[in-house]
């Protein structure tokens, strides 16, 4: 049995008894992988801190033939902090659900962690959570080999655009010729083009530091969301909590 030292961010908890659980880890060296964490739930408990969902920490783990055990960890941060804040929390969680469809080989899953880690640090700093979930996931599908094609037009490549529109079909911008022949096209305010232009050239520390006027963060919201959903083919839910009680969900 190998022993493997890895750093790793806690994503899924299950309980297997009344002492024992099954912890989920984005890893920086193994992958997404699934941890049996023996004890961890019993009172005082060395590795119960250090199990709980929204943990990064440092773990050492025993390798059998297809599973991990944990043997010991140290809690680099706490995320936990989310749970108290409905709004960033859902954002949180939408994230995770996204990293965890996402992480797939060693070296994707590295990248996405950190990205991941970049973003709750952001929501835990109180920033705007539509806006980090967004960025996310957008940074996510240039991290996946799908970023949305926004320097020229996606069908004719010409540069010389008076407006710019949105085409999903064509994951990316198209030019106003483009857009009439096009279906499935939005509108694309200028300031939220240049948002997603900021979100694929910067790196994983600086792709949440940007600002949108309210209507532009709606529209990049509404692309984020639809374009994840379609790469991945899957229709994410952690968010519909937020669409029933606050306005600002309605796109
Ligand atoms: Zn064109």
């Amino acid at each position: 049995m190998a022993v493997i030292k890895t750093k790793g961010l806690v994503i899924r908890e299950t309980s297997v008894s009344d002492t024992d659980k099954i912890i989920t880890l984005l890893t920086e060296d193994c992958g997404k992988i699934s941890v049996s964490a023996k004890g961890a739930k019993r009172p005082g408990s060395r590795s119960g801190y250090g199990t709980q969902i929204f943990t990064y920490g440092q773990y050492v783990l025993f390798k059998g033939n297809s599973t991990y055990s944990l043997n010991g960890c140290d809690t680099i941060t706490q995320f936990y902090s989310l749970s108290s804040n409905l709004e960033g929390f859902t954002h949180a969680a939408h994230m995770i659900e996204l990293a965890s469809d996402a992480a797939s080989d060693t070296q994707t899953t590295a990248l996405v962690l950190n990205l991941l880690l970049h973003g709750l640090n952001a929501l835990v700093k109180g920033r705007n959570p539509l806006l980090i979930s967004s960025a996310f996931s957008i940074k996510l599908m240039q991290i996946l080999g799908f970023p949305p094609h926004m320097t020229s037009c996606a069908l004719c490549n010409t540069t010389e655009m008076e407006t710019l529109h949105f085409s999903f079909a064509q994951c990316g911008i198209l030019c106003d010729n483009c857009a009439k022949q096009a279906e499935n096209t939005i509108l694309l305010e200028p300031g939220t083009a240049k948002a997603i232009l900021h979100i694929l050239c910067s790196d994983h520390s600086n792709v949440y530091k940007f600002e949108l006027s309210p209507d532009n963060l709606t529209a990049l919201a509404r692309i984020a969301g639809r374009y994840v959903s379609e790469r991945l083919d899957k229709q994410y839910r952690k968010l519909d909590f937020l669409r029933e009680i606050d306005f600002k969900y309605h796109y």
